[in-house]
């Protein structure tokens, strides 16, 4: 057998198969580039689902992780450490908000949202206890806890997993008519993806965002956008949301803010919501911890300056430039999405999107489909444009066979 093979068919044996993924094992990764245990190398147009928005082994970022590994790793949140107020300070700038709550993965930032706006909802907008209603968006993905799966319209996320957390109301995304039939009195926020990235880059009808905005400005109801994937640069823009001049009162946010090298989420937003929290009314033993501080100051530092944002944009801009002109040649039927972020949708005859990411890893393009048809094209910002652009060559191959 060969490594590749030998490596995963112990994965097989002795892990829980709640994935399935390419057969691929990376030993390296650089930049945009991974090398398997074989010793092939492979553009990765995935990036973690954006959690790699800076590349791998980013060397601003691994720089201040190993600083931070020889200081101090861990103290719990029981002790203050000489990162965290330098970190809270710069994100909370960065989005513009007074307070940051740090988490580690972004399910535990939307949990922390859910439970930020029920207690606002109770504390400060006067919402009869037990009540309270969050209105979310059908195809949404926000995380897999059994609170969060209980607002998924994904079978195979939200099946067998009850019973369900109640409290939640869901609505057709972009439809601002249901939105607005859904916020009653009890409705404490909206939860949104500025972009819906899992259901297949679904970006929502113009003036979508802002409608939304108005109205919970209107009803006294939290707009919370979940731009843990949308977020950091991915579209161009350091928010998804600014791309119609949106400010959302609750930013959750997580992948990238880990620059790929720690799990870094949080909660971000001014004092009136976040200020609900008094000592011992939640916590995280990870949460907040010296490394990700670190990791996260040097994201927010790079962020700051906003060359990320631009790449994006100008690759981004070529990239659909590229992938529109396969739209109509028969292979491709849509594509849609923002900056380096982009769901093509295959025509059937020319096989699944499994299929066509298999045939992409066999031409040393790694990326990932999504609901049968799509694949999602999500580089690192960090991606060269003769890479970008050698791996739409493969895309065109690939989809000519
Ligand atoms: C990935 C993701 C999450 C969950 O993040 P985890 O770190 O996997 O828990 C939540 N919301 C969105 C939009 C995401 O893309």
């Amino acid at each position: 057998m060969s490594t590749t093979a030998d490596a995963i068919a112990s994965a097989e044996a002795h892990s829980a198969h709640n994935y399935h993924p390419l057969p691929v094992v990376v030993a390296t990764a650089e930049g945009a580039w991974m090398t398997d245990v074989e010793g092939r190398r492979y553009l990765d147009m995935l990036a973690g689902y954006s959690a790699l928005n800076f590349g791998h082994c980013n060397p601003r970022l691994l720089a201040a992780a190993r600083k931070q590994l020889d200081r101090v790793t861990l103290t719990s949140r029981a002790f203050h450490h000489d990162r965290f107020a330098d970190f809270c300070t710069e994100l909370a700038a960065l989005c513009g908000k007074d307070m940051v709550l740090p988490m580690n993965t972004g399910a535990e930032a939307v949990e922390t949202g859910v439970k930020t706006a029920r207690k606002w909802g109770y504390e400060v907008k006067g919402v009869p206890d037990g009540h309270a209603k969050i209105v979310v968006a059908a195809d949404n993905f926000h995380g897999r806890t059994t609170t969060i799966v209980s607002f998924s319209t994904d079978h195979e996320a939200r099946d067998h997993f009850g019973p369900y957390t109640p409290g939640f109301e869901i609505v057709p995304y972009g439809d601002l008519t249901a939105l607005a039939h859904a916020v009653t009195p009890n409705t404490v926020a909206v939860l949104l993806e500025p972009i819906q990235g899992e259901a297949g880059v679904l970006v929502p009808p113009a003036g979508y965002l802002r409608g939304v905005r108005e109205l919970t400005r209107e009803r006294n109801v939290l707009f919370m956008a979940d731009e843990i994937q949308s977020g950091l640069g991915r579209t161009g823009r350091t928010f998804a949301c600014e791309h119609e001049d949106v400010v959302p009162d609750v930013y959750l946010l997580g992948k990238a803010l880990g620059g790929g090298v720690v799990p870094v989420s949080a909660v971000v937003a001014d004092r009136d919501v976040l200020g609900v929290f008094k000592p011992g009314e939640h916590g995280s033993t990870f949460g907040g911890n010296p490394l990700a501080c670190a990791v996260g100051l040097e994201v927010v530092a790079m962020l700051r300056t906003g060359e990320f944002q631009q790449r994006a944009a100008e690759l981004g801009d070529h990239l659909h430039r590229e992938l529109n002109l396969l739209v109509g040649g028969g292979a491709v039927t849509a594509v849609r999405g923002r900056g380096l972020w982009a769901g093509v949708d295959i025509d059937p005859a020319h096989g699944t999107g499994r299929e066509v990411s298999q045939r992409l890893m066999e031409r040393g393009v790694l990326v990932k489909d999504t609901h049968g048809a799509t694949i999602r094209i999500a580089p690192p910002l960090v991606i060269g444009k003769e890479d970008l652009d050698w791996g739409l060559d493969q895309l065109r191959a690939v989809l000519a066979t």
